[in-house]
């Protein structure tokens, strides 16, 4: 089956006694055991399995083309869960670049407790190679990246990993398999934040980690997921399974509207600079162009002026709502640079847009608006 029809019918069978199409929500938190003590229905207690969560882990595991999927809380409890899964003297090479909350928990929690990381630009192949150490046993990539929409070679990357005996990750959040498939470019462990797109309306707040192969590390990730009592509740993994349904159907409009907005920003006078891999003349543009599908619905751009001008935007606008996060309906806009503070490396004049399912011409007068009357003596 295509990855369309993967998102509506995995782990989808009518439910066995109501024959419902849509399944049911299971609260219980303990299931009946057989006088033999087996458990027939497959599970015994909520923290070691829920078939919503079940469900949703299949899903996941279709989509991305992994062996399995371990569903997380958040996106930060599956990133959490693969660095948990390493070893006191091991070390991570991670991009520069990659979501701000990974890099503060490699800096903060993990090195104090003995997992060194070092961060690099990895749209530099040659710098990735030479972070590389003996006991580095994990390679952490992002692309598209945060807030530059720079985009790195997956394949590539994960081939140096391969080589330094690491395993590689990729945090597919942006693109989702929809428009880039890292377990088949070589990549370990496909790791989401199933809170954005996946999830898809901005009500539903979860993280995932897909496996490519059987193993230590996925028996590792689901000891911590167990263990560590990390489980999604049956509601949140029920909403994120419904949005699956719908991502392919709302990725190629949030590709569209993204595209449609970066030609306008880009040709607009108050614009300095467009950061989206759909337009030719952007760095990543040939790269993006050979390892994804579409060119993703979040994009970036530079004030003409700084800080305040960028403000003054923002400020502006009534249709696209002023928000951090990314891959619902509605359409954002942010300043990154206030947001993640004084270790920001985000440009003071940038504004970073998740391109929502609003008709492009309402978003684009938006902007207009907005950009028109920001201040003018800059
Ligand atoms: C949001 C996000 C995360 C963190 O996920 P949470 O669900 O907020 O914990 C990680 N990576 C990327 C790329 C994200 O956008």
């Amino acid at each position: 089956m295509r990855i369309e029809t993967l998102a509506v019918k995995t782990g989808m069978d009518p439910d066995g006694t109501s024959r419902a199409i849509a399944p049911p929500i299971t609260l219980s938190t303990t299931f009946e055991r057989g006088e033999d003590g087996s458990y027939p229905g497959g599970f015994d207690y909520s923290r070691s399995g829920n078939p919503n969560r079940a469900v949703l882990e299949a899903a996941l595991a279709a989509l991305e083309g992994g062996r399995e999927a371990v569903a997380f809380p958040s996106g930060m409890a599956a990133t959490f869960s693969v660095i948990f899964s390493l070893s006191p003297g091991e070390h991570v090479v991670a991009a520069d670049d990659a979501y701000y909350g990974t890099g503060v928990l490699l800096r903060d929690s993990f090195a104090e407790r003995g997992i060194e990381a070092s961060f690099v630009d990895m749209t530099d192949l040659d710098a990735v190679r030479s972070a590389m150490r003996p006991h580095t046993r994990l390679v952490w990539m992002e692309t598209p990246s945060n807030p530059l929409i720079r985009i790195s070679d997956i394949e590539a990357i994960a081939g140096i990993a391969r080589e330094g005996g690491a395993i590689s990750c990729c945090d597919n959040t942006w693109a989702t398999p929809l428009l880039q498939r890292p377990l088949d470019l070589g990549v370990d462990l496909v790791m989401h934040s199933t809170t954005k797109y996946f999830g898809g309306h901005s009500d539903v707040t979860g993280g995932a980690v897909i496996v490519r192969e059987p193993g230590g590390t996925l028996e590792a990730l689901r000891k911590i997921q167990k263990d560590g009592g990390l489980v999604p509740s049956p509601f949140d993994a029920w909403l994120t399974r419904r949005g699956l349904e719908s991502l392919a159907a709302r990725m190629a409009m949030h590709c569209a509207n993204a595209m449609e907005l970066a030609r306008f920003l880009d040709a607009h006078p108050r614009v300095e600079r467009v950061h989206y891999p759909g337009l030719r003349d952007d760095p990543g543009h040939a790269l993006a162009a050979r390892q994804m599908s579409d060119f993703g619905g979040m994009l970036s751009f530079n004030v003409v002026g700084g800080r305040d001008e960028a403000f003054a935007v923002a400020a502006g606008v009534k249709v696209i709502a002023r928000a951090t996060s990314l891959g619902g309906t509605h359409s954002l806009i942010e300043h990154r640079a206030s947001v993640e503070g004084p270790t920001t490396r985000a440009p003071e004049n940038l504004l970073r847009m998740s391109a929502g399912l609003e008709h492009i011409d309402d978003l684009k007068e938006d902007l207009d608006r907005a950009l028109a009357a920001a201040p003018a003596d800059v």
